[in-house]
């Protein structure tokens, strides 16, 4: 197995004001010489927050992201916000198909996978989240949801260099609640071997995040498990002695 670089990143969902950004700040000072030559690091701010975010992350480690994004460059799309405009606000990353987009904005995987799209078009690399719900895992249909997921969502030659991949099972986000390490194991074994079938070496190396309820306390089991290259986190991003813990978990 390659030597994967892994990615610690926050999604700070509809959550920040400018008084946040000092977060941001405090988040990208952080970073030292020495977990910045281990892992890469990465927030993804409101859209509001976006372009002063990247100025003040910029000559840090740390790397900022958009949330979601439009499939189409430009147009008629009242609200929405396009890769180009991400790119154009100098952010190197966008999460496509978070479950909340899925759920709440009815995404399809055709419709993350046009996002997705759109992102590499645009040079941002982009983070494609798959996950099952509570009733799925139940019915012992998770491996089954997450195959159906990745065929549907992730483009044709996606790279090791433009596609991060986070398992997120919805029963785990913002409840409190983690799968087991061997649910994790097992998940993530399954998306290895689906991302080696399907692009070879590239898929090889390619990060894989767990989200899900990770904490300071609990990211190192986490973090620890096989083929788990990072972790994608809401809530405890929002502080940044919290995020900076996980970051030195990893
Ligand atoms: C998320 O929404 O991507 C997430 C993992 O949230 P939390 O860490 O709050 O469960």
């Amino acid at each position: 197995t390659p030597d994967i670089r892994p990615l610690v990143a926050g999604n700070w969902k509809m959550n920040g004001k400018r008084d946040q950004l000092d977060q941001i700040k405090a988040i990208a000072e952080g970073i030292d010489a020495d977990l910045a030559d281990h892992i890469d690091t990465l927030i993804c701010p409101p859209a509001t927050l976006l372009y002063v975010a990247t100025a003040i992350a910029e000559q840090t480690p740390l790397a900022i992201g958009a949330q979601d994004c439009h499939e189409k460059q430009n147009g008629a799309y009242t609200g929405d916000i396009s890769a180009e405009m991400i790119a154009d606000c100098l952010a190197d990353y966008v999460l496509v198909g978070h479950s909340e987009r899925r759920a709440l904005h009815g995404e399809s995987d055709q419709t993350v996978r046009a996002k997705a799209e759109a992102a590499k078009a645009a040079g941002l690399v982009r983070v494609i989240c798959i996950g099952e719900t509570e009733a799925e895992r139940k019915s012992g249909q998770t491996l089954d949801v997450l195959g159906r997921q990745l065929s549907g969502s992730v483009p044709d030659g996606a790279t090791a260099e433009d596609t991060v991949i986070a398992y997120e099972p919805i029963w785990a986000i913002g409840t409190g609640l983690t799968p087991t390490v061997a649910d994790v194991t097992e998940a993530h074994a399954f998306i290895r071997a689906e991302m080696k079938t399907r692009f070879a070496g590239e898929g090889t190396s390619m990060r894989l995040l767990y989200g899900g309820s990770v904490k300071p306390d609990n990211a190192a089991e986490l973090l620890a498990v096989p083929h788990v290259d990072g972790a994608l986190i809401g809530g405890a991003s929002l502080k940044a002695a919290d995020f900076l813990a996980i970051c030195k978990a990893c």
